[in-house]
């Protein structure tokens, strides 16, 4: 069959075969189908979907797209987690150390923030010579001796999804169920940790606008897995505020030591402890309950912030910056965003924060932009907060002063305010195992 067949058939909403999704796979990979043509056939995608049959054939040929991560050496104990995306999003800096510390054995591949999006490698370069290209050997002794090693995704783990995902970036084909599912499992099989964790966002910071379409990617998500034989877990949860206050590279590795330090913002440090939780409870075992208190003792007793700082080490970062993390990348311009009158924050749109964050320096706009470390924004006021007029909303981090005009009018049209109390969102939806 040709491509323009394939893209009809789907067009038409009927079922593709193995065989074809084979075609499109190899093609993509390739480049012997057309950028024109794999968007055109990815349109159709998002507008018929796929049946179970397809979107399970579509996962297993790109996690076989490229080179995959043989983890059986390191036991039964291996587990990874998964975001699908958010704001201030830096549970993988607290939760990776604490399951390690617990017996969990975390590997995980990263990847870089895209967009208004963050992304764990960035942030962990935010700290000196740490170390995120390794090779599948080093990725494997440090894992042996230390039990978490975060990595970046090696150069050719599941390339298919490389190609599409870029496609998608700018072919207004992300927001697809099948094809979010088929992109972040093919990449959790080839890594090949035994238990997935997935946290998958829904609200206005993330792809899954609403609770409905996110419960339905998470048990195709877990579908997936299970047919592969991995124990996997989803958790939903809420990308409708920013996680945390800190929201940019060096300033989110801060409050991530806080966290690890028994302390640091309590929205934050309750999804860390529920994500751990779960992957513990699947990778270790035992009760929930009896966990979850391991967990709170091991982050107010020290545990997992030494273990954080082991970590540190193992990559080759200075672990100084995580024991004084005042020696982390501080921006020249701290500029206050004051409320310009009294009321409730009725409403926060994260994305919009997250690009204002990307403005001061902290985000790329194209891939090969630099970042600056210590650019972002402390956000102290969220929804459901009243605040009096000439209170602080907000600190804008950067080095380019001349852009706070502009980030300071993008903020504030981020929120929106309400005379009267507004409800607060509940920070976890649903776990479904
Ligand atoms: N994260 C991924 O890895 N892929 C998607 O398609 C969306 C979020």
């Amino acid at each position: 069959m040709r491509m323009q067949d394939l893209i009809e058939k789907k067009k038409k909403g009927l079922f593709h075969t193995g065989e074809e999704l084979k075609m499109i796979v190899d093609g993509a990979v390739s480049g012997d189908i057309p950028d024109y043509q794999l968007s055109a056939w990815l349109m159709a995608v998002c507008f018929r979907g796929m049946d179970d049959g397809e979107l399970a054939d579509l996962t297993d040929l790109m996690a076989k797209s490229g080179d995959t991560t043989e983890l059986s050496v390191l036991g039964d104990r291996t587990v990874d987690k998964h975001s699908t995306g958010g704001v201030g999003d830096k549970t993988t800096l607290i939760i990776a150390p604490l399951v390690a510390a617990l017996g969990g054995v975390v590997a995980k591949m990263s990847g870089r923030g895209l967009g208004f999006t963050g992304g764990t490698i960035d942030k962990l370069e935010a700290i000196p010579d740490f170390r995120t290209a390794l090779s599948y050997g080093e990725f494997i002794e440090i894992l042996k001796e230390n039990g978490v090693c975060i990595a970046g995704q090696s150069g050719n783990l599941t390339p298919a999804d490389k190609k599409i995902y870029a496609l998608r970036d700018v072919t207004a084909t992300v927001d697809s169920v099948p094809l979010i599912a088929s992109s972040v499992m093919s990449k959790k099989l080839a890594t090949g940790a035994r238990s997935i964790v997935l946290d998958v966002k829904t609200g206005n910071g993330a792809f899954m606008k609403d609770v409905e379409n996110a419960s339905l990617l998470a048990e195709k998500m877990i579908a997936i897995g299970r047919a592969n034989g991995r124990n996997v877990r989803a958790v939903l949860t809420n990308m409708s505020i920013p996680l945390g206050n800190a929201v940019g590279n060096a300033l989110e590795v801060r409050e991530a030591v806080e966290v690890l330090s028994g302390k640091g913002p309590s929205d934050l440090r309750e999804i860390c402890l529920v994500l751990a939780t779960q992957m513990l409870a699947l990778s270790v075992g035992g009760d929930e309950k009896e966990i979850r208190l391991r967990c709170e003792r091991a982050l107010d007793d020290g545990t997992a912030l030494r273990k954080f700082i082991a970590l540190v080490k193992a990559q080759g970062g200075d672990s100084l910056y995580i024991e004084e993390p005042e020696r982390l990348p501080t921006a020249g311009a701290v500029y206050a965003v004051k409320a310009k009158k009294d009321g409730f924050i009725a409403s926060m749109d994260c994305a919009v924060i997250g690009k204002t964050a990307s403005m001061l320096g902290a985000g790329r706009e194209k891939k090969e932009d630099l970042i600056d470390m210590s650019a972002g924004v402390t956000v102290l006021k969220k929804t459901g907060d009243f605040v009096h007029r000439a209170e602080v909303l907000a600190y804008l981090h950067t080095n380019c002063a001349e852009k706070l005009g502009e980030a300071e009018e993008l903020y504030r049209s981020a929120l929106t305010f309400s005379d009267t109390p507004v409800e607060k969102e509940p920070l976890i939806y649903q776990i479904i195992s």
